[in-house]
């Protein structure tokens, strides 16, 4: 029976980041229930970066991730960012209230006359006189920081296992017992980094779970017969109803800002959804829609605070969460990495961020 340190139960970002940040320091195993480690959430998301996006408790992971990512962490082979700005966009005025609130100096946003809304969207239609320009705004290569946190992690004698769920664990003194795929294992930690199946997975461990709850949230790719719409800015819409962006000379990707309850599962998108993405879409921009070329969804999971939460149960020993990413865990990767990786190895977290604002204490019936 093979003994680790630690047992990371995910390999998506949040888990391949971790696994990346203690990469060398502890015997570490990750093991992912699916044949390859970006099968979910991780592998469906929009890509961008936007220094806003989560909220104020999220926003500082955010920011103290942008280096990182802009110094392709952790190989450091090449930047995984791609300028390209973000506009908020309304009818109204008043609408922008909420978006200028998060003004700061690390990512500066700046209004726009209804004239420069015009130059900057080409083919907007009439009525969408109020934006935000955030210029910091910019496109994560995604796959390329996934690849490059398993790359590191392997490399420095971390072991990934693909097709190997956890199935179960229970503590047995200072160690965990623990069935994955076929095989018996221990370990002194585990992490949670299971995304949608957080709950579920600290169940088979038999600790109290948190409250994680899934949401559906869908993108289509349009053919459009528009071109020169690749670099366009971010669209977003100021009351959370849409956002599109640029894929390629004449493609688009539209989300139409679902957020339906679901459970645990290969997320496929709603027609429905589908249909209300074009909708909106269409009444932004007189962009003429050619074809829908593929549309699929993921589930963004938070906690009941929709904050991340990050460090060790209170009430469970030796069993460490590293979930509710929502719709930001691409983004804040590289600064939520370091933050568990300080809290598992005891060490200074190197990330200016408040731990206790994730510590799952603050769902413990205990207090402690
Ligand atoms: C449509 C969409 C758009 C998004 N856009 C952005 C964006 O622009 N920017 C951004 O920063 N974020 C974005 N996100 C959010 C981001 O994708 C997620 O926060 C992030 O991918 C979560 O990573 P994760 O590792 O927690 O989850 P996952 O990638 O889902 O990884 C969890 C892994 O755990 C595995 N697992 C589950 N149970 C077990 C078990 N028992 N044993 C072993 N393995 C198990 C699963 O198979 C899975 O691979 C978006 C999400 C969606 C859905």
């Amino acid at each position: 029976m093979s003994d680790f340190d630690v047992i990371i139960v995910g390999g998506g970002i949040a888990g391949a980041s971790l696994g990346a940040a203690i990469a060398g320091t502890r015997r570490t195993l990750i093991v992912e229930a699916e044949d390859q480690c970006g099968y979910h959430t991780t592998g469906r998301s929009a890509a961008f970066w936007l220094a806003h996006y989560g909220g104020p408790a999220v926003m500082p992971l955010t920011l103290a991730s942008r280096r990182d990512l802009e110094a392709g962490w952790p190989t450091g082979e090449r930047s995984w960012l791609r300028q390209r700005g973000a506009i908020t966009i309304a009818r109204e005025y008043m609408h922008l209230r909420e978006a200028l609130s998060v003004n700061t100096h690390e990512a500066p946003l700046h209004e726009l006359k209804c004239a420069e809304m015009e130059k900057r969207i080409p083919g907007l239609r009439a009525g969408w006189d109020f934006g935000v320009y955030d210029a910091s705004c910019a496109d994560i290569d995604v796959a390329g920081l996934h690849n490059a946190c398993l790359a590191h992690f392997r490399r420095s004698g971390g072991t990934v296992l693909c097709s190997t769920p956890l199935t179960s664990a229970r503590r047995l003194g200072d160690r965990w017992a623990i069935e994955v795929g076929t095989e018996r294992l221990t370990a002194g930690i585990i992490v949670n980094a299971a995304g949608a199946w957080a709950d579920g997975v600290a169940r088979r461990c038999g600790v109290r779970p948190l409250g994680i709850q899934p949401y559906r949230r869908t993108i289509t790719q349009l053919r459009v017969g528009r071109s020169d719409v690749r670099d366009l800015p971010l669209i977003n819409d100021a009351l959370e109803r849409f956002y599109f962006k640029g894929e390629s000379d004449n493609r688009v990707w539209v989300s139409p800002h679902d957020e339906t309850p679901n459970d645990p599962c290969d997320a496929a998108p709603e027609e429905l959804d589908v249909a209300t993405a074009i909708d909106r879409f269409e009444s932004v921009v007189d962009w003429p829609v050619e074809r829908v070329e593929r549309s699929w969804a993921g589930l963004r999971s938070f906690a009941p605070d929709r904050v991340p939460v990050y460090g060790f149960d209170a009430d469970a020993p030796g069993f460490f969460w590293c979930v509710g990413q929502g719709g930001f865990g691409i983004q804040t990767s590289p600064a939520a990495a370091k933050l568990c990786a300080a809290l598992l190895l005891e060490d200074e977290p190197g990330v200016p961020v408040k731990q206790a604002v994730f510590s799952p204490r603050r769902f413990s019936p205990s207090g402690k």
